[in-house]
């Protein structure tokens, strides 16, 4: 099966380009229905930088425009970001990634999956409900970004279609089996065209609240969603073999996970190969800040993106506001890990998995819910972590700055966000500000 690499030259024409190279609508027919389903991950009201993060309208624009040259009528785009308690909401992804504007323009529907309706499907062992709008689509494409993931490596279009699911199945993902069930469900769920968004890539995380983002200019596509994940980790440098659910996938379809049974065309991808970090360190990020004494252990298999991205943010957010702390010798503890403590450490136990799991342990301090929202993150965390005069202070300088964020009159902005000001960011691949818009109307008139 054939992969197309391309360098993204800022037109719509290169992304087309990457589609026809791979022969990638061959087996379109234009009475299709068609469903793209892009990445949003999250987007919550502390609306952090995009870049690597989430697909770029730009991509679906391509991709769209295409479509409409093909005759296709019957088109949609459908995603479900993380769940809703943790602040984050479709719609206002389409928003935040210019989405929504590209559909309007091209016509297409858009959807929240996460509002289903949804078919019960058994995956091995495990019950799920998928999408009926997924599983209804007569042609679906799949538009992931190339970025790394703390838990499986990579998060390509493989992991993409998670987000195809209804919340409590996406929960039970991590809990019977992250790898292997990713791995059955592009059996049940299989793409007629997977394209990866390397217009940005991201590394150190899933996320641009851990991970950092680079400008890449990059498009990799196909028909083969196999062959396409292998060469986009192969680009970030991991060897598909290292990547669990690639693995399991090619043992299970028999088939070579060697890079050079792959045909590749356009771009050799030898110049392009990286070396990323997959790991991310919330305690670097914490001493970035001058706080201390503060441990979160590792992930594991075990921690939804739930729990993640909120004590992710809710760390980010108290770390800003209280900079230079000590806070003893205190660890956090979530998912499904034993916290066993060592003496004289105090534990957070973060979530009702790690409270269960830990039920035992008298002395903890408990941050209930599943997950919990990130203001009931936050709250705990100030009171257990700081004496009562710096917790005044920080209600008093710091809860206006939230009251804002909450109300999205102000970002939040983190220090080591301050790269995103370069011009290698270009916002206008998601939303375009205000003054892109009127220079792009500008332009057009002037022609
Ligand atoms: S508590 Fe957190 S890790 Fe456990 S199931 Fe709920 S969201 Fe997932």
């Amino acid at each position: 099966m054939t992969v197309s690499v391309v360098r993204f030259d800022g037109s719509l024409d290169s992304i087309s380009r990457a589609i026809e190279l791979c022969g990638g609508f061959g087996k379109l027919d234009r009475n299709d229905r068609v469903l793209i389903k892009p990445n949003i991950t999250y987007s919550g009201w502390a609306l952090i930088p995009p870049y690597g993060m989430v697909t770029t309208s730009k991509m679906l624009e391509g991709i769209l425009r295409l479509l409409a040259e093909h005759g296709c009528k019957d088109v949609s785009i459908g995603e479900g970001t993380v769940a809703e308690g943790v602040g984050s909401n479709t719609r206002r992804g389409y928003k935040y990634t210019g989405i929504d504007r590209v559909a309007r323009r091209y016509g297409a529907k858009l959807f929240d999956l996460n509002e289903g309706p949804f078919e019960r499907r058994q995956l091995g062992e495990v019950k799920i409900g998928v999408s009926r709008i997924a599983l209804d689509a007569d042609f679906l494409i799949n538009v992931p970004v190339l970025k790394t993931h703390p838990q499986v490596k990579v998060s390509l279009g493989f992991k993409n279609l998670k987000g195809c699911l209804d919340i409590p199945s996406r929960k039970r993902f991590h809990q019977k089996g992250l790898e292997h069930l990713i791995c059955l469900l592009n059996q049940l769920l299989e793409c007629d065209l997977t394209i990866i968004d390397g217009i940005y890539m991201l590394e150190g995380g899933a996320d641009t609240l851990m991970g950092l983002a680079h400008r890449k200019d990059l498009m990799i596509a196909s028909q083969d969603a196999f062959a396409c994940d292998c060469v986009g980790a192969t680009i970030m440098g991991f060897e598909p073999s290292q990547v669990g659910y690639l693995r399991e996938y090619a043992e299970l379809r028999n088939r070579p996970i060697d890079i050079s049974a792959i045909q590749i065309v356009g771009e050799d991808i030898e110049p392009h190969k990286e070396k990323l970090d997959w790991i991310s360190s919330a305690e670097e990020e914490l001493l970035s800040f001058g706080v201390t004494g503060l441990s979160v252990s590792n992930p594991g298999y075990s921690v939804c993106s739930g729990c993640y991205s909120n004590l992710i943010c809710a760390l980010g957010i108290f770390a800003k506001a209280s900079p230079n702390r000590d806070c003893g010798d205190t660890r956090i503890c979530w998912g499904r890990e034993q916290a066993n403590a060592g003496t004289g450490q105090r534990t957070i136990l973060y979530g009702n998995c790690a409270i269960s799991k830990n039920r035992d342990d008298e002395h903890a301090v408990r941050i209930a819910g599943c997950p919990p929202t990130t203001m009931s993150t936050l709250l705990p965390l100030i009171r257990t972590l700081l004496s009562w005069p710096r917790m005044l202070r920080m209600l008093l300088l710091g809860g206006p700055q939230l009251l804002a964020v909450r109300l999205g009159l102000y970002s939040g902005n983190l220090p080591k966000w301050k790269r995103y000001r370069s011009p290698e960011f270009d916002r206008s691949h998601f939303r375009p500000s205000l003054w892109q818009r009127m220079s792009q109307v500008f332009a057009a008139w002037r022609k």
